[in-house]
């Protein structure tokens, strides 16, 4: 059979969109030899802050170490326990490790898998300092119930917002709720440069300020060092990417949800699929368009021979990964466990044609019948 291929992601296009206008601002740098910091930095950081409605933003090395510095400008102390989402990326655990705190793993919600606040509530003891909220696939979590339960206990919040560039909560974007967000821009995700990038935004700008300085060496002034930090910033290379990418992030958001409501509309009721709640208020950025069936894996080998690639955002919860025996409590989370078991990411992305879409639903269909 030769049918067209579908990547589950395809940066071609955008790189091909972007090549001339890029290779005009890298040849400036060039030029300019300003490589750390300088112009295009400060421009992106001041641009994202505006597009959030943020009070400011400080670029670091990627998403990982955003969490990272965000725990340590919080005062994490070593043994302070972290509530985070069974249903996540590993860098979201990984960086509370890293910061020298304790991960509590949360169960998820069965509609949203995002992080279930009854249940955060109910993990918490006087340890917990904070909570790291996930908003999965591009679907904000309930922050409303979050910054409620943080309120009530005297808890910080960090959204880890990796996967929602531009999302809204009530209309209000995501990114502007917590204490701390946390931004990659790993080139997958929906604002992504050309390698590794990241940032923390907030809502004060004394907080910023200090962790600012924790990632780029505490530095107070030239060759002095007010605490001990560590180095990661945004290089400018990737910042001029940003910078080029967020002048369509808006519009690029509005074609993956287009798409999405395409699968929504042809999958619906087509063999035991079932789709991700979008709850009233929440505005989504589709990151990934998870499904969820009880035939995935065979329904995923059936796509790939079909040559329809797809996900398996993620194959293993975080209570589960190998990392974390005898850091974290490994007893049964079943809503994560389940969900481990049944999703599957169809291929998104903001270039991805009408024909492409219907035609991985035709497939699907075909599977199931
Ligand atoms: C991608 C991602 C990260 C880590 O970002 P990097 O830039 O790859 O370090 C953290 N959390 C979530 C939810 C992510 O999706």
């Amino acid at each position: 059979m030769t049918t067209q291929e579908v990547r589950p992601l395809d940066l071609n296009p955008v790189a091909r969109r972007l090549e001339e206008d890029l290779l005009a601002r890298w040849r400036d740098l060039l030029r300019s030899t300003a490589f750390i910091g300088g112009p295009e930095v400060t421009r992106f950081e001041e641009n994202f802050a505006r597009f959030l409605d943020a009070k400011g933003c400080v670029g670091v090395a990627n998403g990982t170490d955003a969490i990272v510095v965000a725990l340590k400008a919080l005062n994490l102390q070593p043994g302070d326990v972290v509530l985070v989402p069974a249903f996540t990326f590993f860098a979201t655990a990984e960086a509370v490790c890293w910061a020298g705190g304790v991960p509590r793993i949360v169960d998820v919600e069965p509609a949203t898998l995002n992080i279930n606040v009854a249940e955060a509530e109910r993990l918490y003891t006087p340890e917990v300092r904070g909570i790291i909220g996930v908003h999965l696939f591009g679907m904000p979590c309930d922050l409303r119930a979050l910054t409620d339960l943080c309120d009530r206990k005297g808890l910080w919040l960090i959204e880890d917002a990796a996967q929602a560039h531009g999302a809204r909560f009530e209309g209000q974007r995501v990114g502007t709720f917590g204490d701390f967000a946390t931004w990659s821009f790993y080139p997958s995700k929906n604002l992504g440069c050309f390698g590794d990038g990241g940032a923390v935004t907030g809502m004060d700008p004394e907080r910023l300020d200090r962790l600012r300085s924790l990632a780029n060496h505490g530095r107070t002034a030239h060759y002095q060092h007010g605490e001990v930090g560590t180095n990661s910033r945004l290089d400018a290379l990737q910042a001029a990417v940003l910078n080029l990418r967020l002048e369509t992030l808006e519009e690029d958001n509005r074609r993956r949800v287009e798409i999405a409501d395409r699968y929504r509309r042809q999958l619906a009721g087509v063999g035991d699929i079932g789709f991700l709640a979008v709850p009233k208020g929440r505005d989504s950025v589709y990151h990934q368009f998870t499904i969820r069936s009880t035939r995935r894996d065979d329904l995923r080998s059936f796509l790939d021979q079909r040559g329809i690639g797809t996900g398996v955002y993620y194959p293993i919860p975080l209570h589960l990964q190998p990392a974390l025996v005898g850091i974290v409590d490994d007893s049964a989370r079943p809503v994560a466990e389940r969900a481990s078991e049944d999703v599957l990411s169809l291929p998104i992305y903001a270039e991805l044609s009408d024909d492409a879409v219907d035609r991985v639903c035709a497939e699907i269909e075909f599977f199931f019948d």
